[in-house]
C-alpha cells in the first residue's frame, strides 16, 4: 500500500476543512514499500455495534420540570416584551472550528532495534494516544464512529512534508542534507551513525523513516499555523512528532530533527507579512527549548518564553551541547542585538513544580510581557513532560493547570493560537493534558485549580526573572536597580553599613574592637566582622558567638521597589546575648557570618545567599584561625562556643578536626539550627568524642526542621549532642525563646569562676592609650581605636605599651581625657587627614 498517495492513506481525511496543500511528495519512492503495522486499523474499531443506541435523550423529571415551566411563564408575562430575536449571525470566532493536525504516518519513526522492556520514551504511540483521547472525549471524529462527522468536532487539517527552503529558514543546508541522507543508511549502521564525527548523537535515535516523519512533523506545524492565519480555523492543535524544540541550526538533538515551531514561525512571517509580524512562542515543555532560543535569539519580532526545569544548569539539555557552551537556559539569556529582551527564560531551580507555580509565573511574568508584546500569532511549544506522572520531568502540572495556561494565552493575538506538540512521555498524562488543552481551545471553561499556592522556590525563581526582565518591559515592576547602583549612585551594600553601625555601637557600649583576621582568603570577607571585648585575653569566661547577620524586615514601596528606611526594621537578638555576657563580666568575641561575601568588583546586582556548604567552610576556617590566634592564647577560664546555622556547622567541624585542643578548653558548645543540616560530632578514631560532645552541648533545632521527620530523630544518638526540638522555627525566635536556658547553663558552668572572681575590678586590664590625643588631633572626639588591622598576636611581639597580646590597636582614648563622649558615627568633624581613622571604614 502506498501510504503517501491520496485515497489509500490511512490518515483520516473525513471531516477535512482544508484541502491538502502538500506540494511535492519527496518520499513516495523511498516509502513505497513500507508497510504499516497491521494493528493500526484495530485502533479505529469501537465497541459499539451498528444500530445500538449510544446515548439516550435527556429527560426532565420532577422538580426540574416545574422549575423550567415557571421560568418560562415568568419571562412571557404580558407586562414584559418577549425575548428579542437574534439580530446577528453567530459570532464568527465562537462558531468557527478548532483545527486538528494528525497523521498516523508520523508514527513510522521508530527505533531500529526495539525491545519490549526498554521502550524509548519518544514512543510512536504518543500521538496516537492523544488522538484517541480526543476522539473518546468527543472532540475529534474518527473513522468507524457511529456519529456522522460535523462542525462540532475539531476540523481536520492535512499535513504535508516540509520543503527544503522552509527548513533552511532555521537550519543549515548541511543539516537538511544529513537528515535526507538517513534513508540511505542501512539499519545496522544507524545505531552508530553520527552527525558530527567524534560526537555521539545526543538523545536521538535514527531510522530510515526519520526524514519523512520529521518532514511531516514540520509540515504539520506550518499548515497548522497557516490555517489559523488564513482564518480557516479559530485555533489549532498539531499532534506531531518527532518534536522539534531541541534541534539546533546544525544539530539533531533531544529526540528532535527540525525545529518545527521556529520553521512555522518564519514561514508565516514571510507569507503573511504585516499580518503576522510578531509571533509569541510559549514553550511549556519541561526542558529548555534551546533550538527555538537559538533560532530566534536576535529576532525582535519573535518573543520566546520558556518555562523549564533548569536545576541551575544541571537539567537537560544543559551540559550536553556539542560546543560545550555554558548553561543557556538561565534567566540572564535575554536575547541579543535587535532581539535583546525578546527571550524570556523562566528556569525552575528545582523539579516538582505544579499548577500553582506555573500559574504564578504566568500571572507575574508571562502574561504582562505577552500583552505588552502584542503578538499577531501565538504558538505553544506544547511538551507535556511537566505533567503529573511524566518520568523525565518530575513535575506535577495537572490537566486543569494546562487548561488555565491555554485559556490565558487564548486572550492574546485575537485568539490566533496554534498548539504544537513537543515532548511528554507518559502516554496517559499527555493524553489527558492535551485533551484538557483542546477542550479549552474549543470553548469549554477550564476546571477549577486545586493547588493555588506557589512554592517558595518558584516564587524566588519568578521574581528573579521579573527583576531581570523589568529592564526590557515597561509593565514589569519593581525595576532592576543594578545599572543605576553600579553607576553614578555608587551604592553601598546595607550589610556593610549595618555591621559598621553595630561595631560602633559595641565600641560605644562595651569598647569592643575588631580583631584582625590576617589570613587569605578570610581577611577580605571578615573585615570588621569579628569584634571582641578588650578583656578577651584575661582569665575569665570567654563566649565566642558565631551568628547570622541581624535580620532586616522591610516593607518595600510597591511601585519603585525602594526600601525606605522608615519602613525598615533591624532586629538583632544576638546583641542581647552580648549585653548579658558583658554584664556578667565575661569576655565576648562576636563573629558575624555574612550570608553573601561581596566580590571586589561588585556589580551591584541582586545576589542570592552563598551556598550553605560554602558558608560553613568559611566559618570553620575562621573559627580555626580565631582559635589559633586568639582563643588559645587567652587565659580564659572557660570557653563557650555558640553558633547559629552555619556557625553550628563550623563548631562541629572544628571540634572534629581539633579533638584534643577542643576538649581541653571548651566548657560548652551551644547551637541553634534552623535551615542547615544538623551535624553530628563523631570521630572515626575516637569513640569517646560523641559522648564528650553530648555532655558539653546544647542544641536547639527548629520545630519544623527535617531532622524531626527523619528516623534518626526517633532514637537520637549522642553524636547529635543534647538536641531538643524548639517550639519555634526561626533563629531569631529560638534565640529569644531559649535565652534563659542558655544563660542558666553558662552561669551554672561558671559557678566556680564567679566565686573566685569575687569583687575583682572589671577594668583591671584596661589599656593605656594616653598617647591617642596626639595621634588623632581631635581630642574632643571619642573615636574607636585605630587600625582594625593590628597584627595578630601570633608571631608578633606584644606592643611596648604593655598591651595584652592581640588587642587591636593601642588607640583608645583614656576616660579621663574624654570629658564629652561623642558618638563616633555621623558627619561631625571627621578626623583630619593622617589622623586616626575609625576602624570600621
Ligand atoms: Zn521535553
Amino acid at each position: 500500500m502506498d501510504l503517501t498517495s491520496g485515497d489509500d492513506d490511512i490518515a483520516m481525511r473525513d471531516g477535512d476543512v482544508i484541502a491538502s496543500t502538500e506540494p511535492h511528495n519527496l518520499f513516495s519512492q523511498s516509502l513505497a514499500n513500507l508497510s504499516p503495522k497491521s494493528n493500526f486499523d484495530d485502533a479505529f474499531l469501537t465497541d459499539t455495534q451498528p444500530g445500538e443506541e449510544k446515548r439516550s435523550e435527556p429527560v426532565l423529571k420532577g422538580e426540574g420540570l416545574k422549575r423550567e415551566a415557571s421560568v418560562f411563564e415568568y419571562t412571557l408575562t404580558k407586562d414584559k416584551p418577549a425575548p428579542r430575536p437574534a439580530k446577528f449571525a453567530p459570532l464568527p470566532y465562537a462558531s468557527s472550528q478548532t483545527g486538528l493536525v494528525y497523521d498516523v504516518r508520523m508514527r513510522f519513526h521508530v527505533e531500529p532495534e526495539q525491545s519490549e522492556d526498554d521502550i524509548h520514551p519518544e514512543d510512536p504511540r504518543r500521538i496516537h494516544a492523544i488522538f484517541e483521547s480526543f476522539a473518546d472525549a468527543g472532540l475529534a471524529w474518527k473513522q468507524g464512529s457511529l456519529e456522522p462527522s460535523n462542525d462540532f468536532y475539531m476540523g481536520r487539517i492535512d499535513t504535508r512534508v516540509v520543503l527544503k527552503q522552509e527548513v533552511c529558514l532555521v537550519h543549515t543546508e548541511e543539516h537538511w542534507n544529513w537528515v535526507q541522507n538517513l534513508v540511505r543508511i542501512p539499519d545496522d549502521e544507524l545505531a552508530e551513525h553520527q552527525q558530527h564525527p567524534g560526537h555521539r548523537m545526543d538523545s536521538v535515535y535514527l531510522s530510515r523513516q526519520t526524514p519523512f516523519c520529521a518532514a511531516l512533523s514540520a509540515g504539520g506545524a506550518i499548515e497548522a499555523c497557516r490555517a489559523v492565519m488564513l482564518g480557516k480555523v479559530k485555533n489549532v492543535f498539531a499532534v506531531i512528532r518527532p518534536p522539534g524544540h531541541h534541534a539546533e541550526r546544525e544539530d539533531a538533538k533531544g529526540f528532535c530533527f527540525f525545529d518545527n515551531v521556529s520553521i512555522a514561525t518564519k514561514v508565516c512571517q514571510r507569507e503573511f507579512g504585516e499580518q503576522c509580524r510578531k509571533v509569541l512562542i510559549l514553550d511549556w515543555d519541561v526542558h529548555h527549548g534551546n533550538g527555538i532560543q537559538q533560532a530566534n535569539y536576535d529576532d525582535p519580532n519573535v518573543l520566546y518564553i520558556s518555562l523549564h526545569v533548569h536545576e541551575r544548569g544541571r537539567f537537560y539539555p544543559e551540559l550536553s551541547y556539542r560546543d560545550r557552551r555554558p548553561p543557556y537556559g538561565d534567566h540572564v539569556h535575554c536575547g541579543e542585538g535587535a532581539g535583546l529582551g525578546k527571550n524570556v527564560n523562566v528556569p525552575w531551580s528545582r523539579k516538582g513544580m505544579g499548577d500553582a507555580d506555573y500559574i504564578y509565573a504566568f500571572q507575574q511574568v508571562v502574561m504582562p510581557i505577552a500583552h505588552e508584546f502584542k503578538p499577531d500569532l501565538v504558538i505553544i511549544a506544547a511538551g507535556f513532560d511537566a505533567a503529573e506522572g511524566d518520568m523525565l520531568g518530575g513535575c506535577k502540572v495537572t490537566p486543569a493547570g494546562y487548561a488555565h495556561m491555554t485559556h490565558m494565552l487564548m486572550s492574546l493575538a485575537e485568539g490566533r493560537l496554534a498548539v504544537c506538540l513537543e515532548g511528554g512521555y507518559n502516554l496517559d498524562s499527555i493524553a489527558r493534558s492535551a485533551t484538557a488543552v483542546a477542550r479549552t481551545m474549543m470553548g469549554e471553561p477550564p476546571e477549577r485549580l486545586v493547588n493555588t499556592n506557589p512554592t517558595l522556590s518558584a516564587v524566588n525563581d519568578v521574581k528573579t526573572v521579573l527583576r531581570q526582565q523589568s529592564r526590557f518591559w515597561s509593565s514589569l515592576y519593581p525595576k532592576d536597580m543594578s545599572a543605576k547602583l553600579a553607576g553614578p549612585l555608587h551604592g553601598v551594600r546595607m550589610h556593610e553599613v549595618v555591621r559598621r553601625w553595630q561595631a560602633e555601637t559595641l565600641w560605644e557600649e562595651y569598647e569592643m574592637i575588631p580583631l584582625a583576621v590576617l589570613h587569605q582568603p578570610l581577611s577580605q570577607p571578615f573585615k570588621n566582622q569579628v569584634l571582641a571585648t578588650p578583656n578577651y585575653t584575661s582569665a575569665r569566661p570567654l563566649v565566642v558567638i558565631l551568628h547570622d547577620p541581624p535580620e532586616v524586615i522591610a516593607s518595600p514601596d510597591p511601585v519603585t521597589g525602594k526600601i525606605e528606611l522608615h519602613n525598615t526594621w533591624l532586629t538583632d537578638i544576638v546583641k542581647t546575648y552580648v549585653d548579658w555576657a558583658v554584664k556578667q563580666g565575661f569576655a565576648v568575641i562576636d563573629v558575624n557570618l555574612l550570608k553573601h561575601v561581596t566580590d571586589m568588583d561588585d556589580g551591584q546586582q541582586h545576589e542570592p545567599n552563598d551556598a550553605t556548604d560554602f558558608r560553613t567552610k568559611e566559618a570553620t576556617l575562621l573559627l580555626s584561625y580565631l582559635w589559633d590566634n586568639y582563643v588559645e592564647l587567652s587565659d580564659s577560664s572557660h570557653v563557650f562556643l555558640m553558633g547559629t546555622n552555619t556557625g553550628h556547622g563550623a563548631i562541629i567541624n572544628f571540634i572534629k578536626a581539633n579533638e584534643d585542643r577542643a576538649k581541653d578548653r571548651i566548657t560548652s558548645a551551644i547551637s541553634f539550627v534552623e535551615d542547615v543540616p544538623l551535624q553530628s560530632c563523631k570521630s572515626a578514631t575516637n569513640d569517646m568524642l560523641a559522648s564528650w560532645y553530648y555532655t558539653k552541648s546544647l542544641v536547639f533545632v527548629a520545630n519544623d526542621h527535617n531532622f524531626w521527620h527523619s528516623d534518626i530523630s526517633k532514637k537520637p544518638k549522642k553524636r547529635f549532642g543534647r538536641a531538643s526540638q524548639s517550639d519555634v522555627d526561626s533563629i531569631t525566635d529560638m534565640l529569644m525563646a531559649h535565652k534563659k536556658t542558655v544563660q542558666d547553663l553558662i552561669l551554672q558552668r561558671t559557678a566556680d569562676w564567679s566565686d573566685d572572681a569575687g569583687n575583682e575590678e572589671e577594668d583591671g586590664d584596661a589599656m593605656d592609650t594616653s598617647n591617642f590625643e596626639e595621634l588623632s588631633g581631635t581630642p574632643k572626639l571619642k573615636l574607636p581605636p585605630v587600625g582594625n588591622f593590628a597584627p595578630s598576636p601570633r608571631g608578633s611581639a606584644a606592643p611596648s605599651s604593655g598591651l595584652a597580646p592581640g588587642s587591636a590597636a593601642p588607640a583608645r582614648l583614656s576616660r579621663h581625657s574624654s570629658p564629652t563622649k561623642t558618638p563616633p558615627v555621623g558627619n561631625f568633624a571627621p578626623p583630619k587627614q593622617g589622623a586616626s581613622r575609625s576602624p570600621f571604614r
